[in-house]
């Protein structure tokens, strides 16, 4: 893992008028669009070209694969991933001021980039993909306001391995470490256990501030995604979501009353998962809590 600031890449910055691609600098796109940064829709630009397209093969080379991007803004990782000879890149942006700047991109890569107005929040995943063979990398700088919930929703889809193969996200830092938390840790949580359940995640890149214009408050963390193929134990993802909510939802207590919010006798449900109900839920390895979701799975089908 290394720590960049966006001048520290190999090569450095794209120099005045001498982007790789044959595009503007983005600093002048940005200018020439007008596209001040809105805080509210968690715009921090990065304008290092060397920077984006070290984060677009972060998770290993994207040469020919379709990747979904959310958040474009004024293309920066979006030209780093074409760079890197992503076959197909199909970007949402809710932000209607960035669309002709994505066009520029779309008319120097004809075919090669979709770009969709609207929201990430709202959008279907598999009907933006449409008849596209093969797995999807996903891949973005995420809205720090709307990061988890988007993550979530990628880690819990139906079925089964899921339409995407790889995500390669940028998160707050503090974020990224509760993603890969080992129990035991303060920031071991609901977050870790599901994105450590359905996948291997591991931080790939952090950034400081400075890397991005303008600058956010904290660090951030790029994080690679692998999908397990078939998470074990096979728990449901709605019963794990339950068991880790009671859980953590009181993380002092011990297990046998944290769990009281989820059934009437925790002690019985611990002792078939074979889990101390003494622990508190810090304590308890992911593979435990799948464990404990499929017993009370199979308690709730036999009432
Ligand atoms: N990818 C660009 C980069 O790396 O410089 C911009 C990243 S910026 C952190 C986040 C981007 O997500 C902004 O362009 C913002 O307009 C967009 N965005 C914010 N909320 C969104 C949403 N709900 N759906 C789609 N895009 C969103």
């Amino acid at each position: 893992m290394s720590t960049l600031t966006g001048d520290d890449t190999a090569g450095g910055p794209a120099r005045e008028g001498a982007s790789p691609d044959g595009l503007d600098p983005l600093r002048d796109v940005i200018r020439r669009h007008e596209l001040a940064a809105k805080k509210n829709l968690g715009q921090n630009f990065i304008l290092d070209l060397n920077l984006t397209r070290r984060i677009a093969r972060a998770g290993g080379p994207v040469t020919g694969r379709t990747v979904i991007e959310i958040g474009p803004g004024p293309g920066g990782l979006t030209r780093g991933l074409l760079l890197e000879g992503a076959g197909r890149v199909i970007a949402v942006e809710r932000d209607s001021r960035c669309l002709p700047a994505l066009a520029e991109i779309s008319a120097r890569y004809p075919d090669q980039l979709q770009v969709h107005e609207g929201d990430a929040l709202e959008t279907d995943w598999s009907a933006l993909l449409g008849s596209s063979s093969g797995k999807a990398v996903i891949a973005a700088n995420l809205p720090y306001n709307v990061a988890t919930v988007l993550l979530i929703g990628w880690l819990e889809t139906e079925p089964w391995p899921p339409w995407w193969d790889r995500m390669v996200l940028m998160f707050q830092k503090e974020v990224a470490e509760r993603i890969v938390a080992a129990p035991g840790s303060k920031d071991y949580g609901r977050l870790s256990v599901i994105s450590q359940w359905r996948s291997e995640a591991r931080i790939a890149l952090t950034l400081k501030p400075e890397a991005f214009t303008p600058p956010p408050k904290v660090a951030s963390a790029v994080v690679v995604f692998t999908p397990r193929p078939a998470p074990q134990p096979a728990c449901s993802v709605k019963a794990l979501g339950r068991v880790t909510a009671a859980a953590f939802g009181q993380r002092r207590k011990m297990l046998r009353a944290s769990l009281k919010t989820l059934v009437p006798n925790p002690e019985e449900l611990l002792d078939a998962a074979g889990i101390g109900s003494t622990l508190r839920a810090e304590q308890v390895p992911v593979r435990d809590f799948a464990k404990l979701a499929l017993v009370y799975e199979r308690s709730i089908a036999g009432r």
